[in-house]
């Protein structure tokens, strides 16, 4: 088995304290919030997200519905670049293409009067407004 930085240097558990030191720098982020899950059903395809209340129960998403995408920061170390999850996040409007199973999910954000639009991508997390 490999390091658990994915480097290949050394196999078995870690012992380098400057290989043990990254492992912890990068584990300081915030938990990360719930994937949207898409589903398969009679009348087509629906995506999900964990519920309201965090309880497991998965909650069908509405096209223009407000849900909360997780802040991420970019970092980088000795070992290469990392992603710290934060425990903050920015509100999104979710709109899907849910024609197809791999139909695109796009997220609109009004920041000071402008309008920007991103496209999903299966890292990033989410929860309900809170
Ligand atoms: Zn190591």
């Amino acid at each position: 088995m490999p390091c658990d930085l994915m480097l290949f240097e050394h196999t078995g558990p870690c012992d380098n304290p400057r290989h043990r030191e990254a492992l912890k720098r990068r584990a300081a982020g915030a938990p990360k919030w719930h994937p949207i899950e898409r589903q398969e059903e009679y009348s087509g395809f629906r995506d999900y997200l964990n519920g309201h209340d965090n309880s497991g129960v998965a909650v069908p998403i509405h096209c223009g519905e407000q849900i909360e995408l997780q802040a991420v920061e970019y970092r980088s170390d000795d070992f290469g670049e990392y992603t710290l999850f934060l425990d903050k996040g920015i509100r999104v409007r979710y709109e899907a293409d849910l024609s197809s199973a791999d139909g695109g999910i796009w997220l609109y954000a009004y920041i000071d009067g402008h309008e920007f639009r991103a496209r999903h991508e299966a890292w990033m997390r989410f929860r309900w407004p809170q």
